[in-house]
């Protein structure tokens, strides 16, 4: 999967890409991601990439010639126009789900805003989507395009050891994962639960199902009230109030004999 990401600091993503997790899968080749930095594509002799406001206000707004013909180098070296998102506070609400969604795409062009953000007329030309992290303002959009590209590039075929590595996590299947433990088995005077030294599978899984039951039900009442209704077996059977099943009486030899 491939990420570009037009800004104005490429240096401040530069580092986070080429660590751990991701900069690995980058050297596998199996993601190809690329900081362009707007700047070089300015027309303005002192390289500026802002200006101020029309109808006054504070601070300075992104003006659109850099970023289009840096988003334009983009889309002509690779034949097609791929999806574009512009990182926003105003933007949908990044989530699981919609990670899901975006790992189905093999390029996308994520546009970093700074200052009071980006020239109207430029984002209704190139931008296809617009995606927030969070109800709050940040100074810009590199940190919210990390955890974006963090967050799907986790999915992607390849770049975690197994598919189990995130289908167990949190959010997943839109409940909290269970509590995780380590050696040694006592800490503090803290036990490790005993059932994860049982070494009986089924019972751990029962136990740690359980448990995310009951962590999305104190943490995320919201979430657990939706998995709820879209479970109700599930989550019943697993508090053991579902009737059990009838069990069928076995048939005697006489019994057959008689049919
Ligand atoms: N004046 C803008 C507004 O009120 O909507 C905020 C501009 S913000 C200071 C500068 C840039 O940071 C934005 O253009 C955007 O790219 C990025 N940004 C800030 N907060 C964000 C958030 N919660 N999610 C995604 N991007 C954000």
């Amino acid at each position: 999967m491939r990420f570009d990401i037009l800004t104005l600091f490429p240096e401040s993503i530069d580092r986070f890409l080429s660590e751990s997790i991701i900069g690995r899968a980058r050297e596998k080749g199996i993601l190809d991601i690329n900081a362009i930095n707007i700047r070089d594509f300015s027309q303005d002799k002192h390289r500026k990439t802002d200006d101020y406001p029309y109808g006054g206000g504070a601070g300075m707004v992104m003006t659109p010639q850099p970023i289009y013909d840096a988003w334009r180098s983009v889309v002509e070296e690779a034949g097609y126009r791929p999806k574009t998102i512009y990182m926003s506070p105003q933007g949908r609400l990044f989530n699981q789900k919609i990670a899901q969604e975006l790992k189905e795409e093999k390029h996308i062009i994520i546009l970093c805003g700074h200052y009071e953000g980006v020239d109207e007329r430029v984002l209704e030309e190139i931008v296809d989507d617009e995606i927030s992290i969070g109800d709050y303002v940040l100074t810009g959009g590199e940190l919210p395009a990390m955890v974006l590209i963090d967050c799907v590039s986790r999915l992607v075929d390849g770049v975690l050891t197994s598919e189990e590595s995130y289908s167990n996590e949190s959010h997943y299947d839109g409940l909290l994962e269970y509590p995780q433990y380590t050696r040694p088995p006592v800490f503090m005077e803290r036990q490790v639960p005993e059932v994860l030294l049982s070494g009986h599978h089924a019972n751990i899984e029962k136990w740690r199902f359980l448990q995310m039951l009951e962590r999305t039900r104190a943490r995320r009442p919201d979430l657990y009230a939706l998995y709820e209704e879209q479970n109700k077996e599930k989550v019943m059977e697993a508090y053991g109030l579902l009737p059990k099943k009838r069990r069928r009486r076995k048939k005697s030899d006489g019994e057959n004999n008689a049919e």
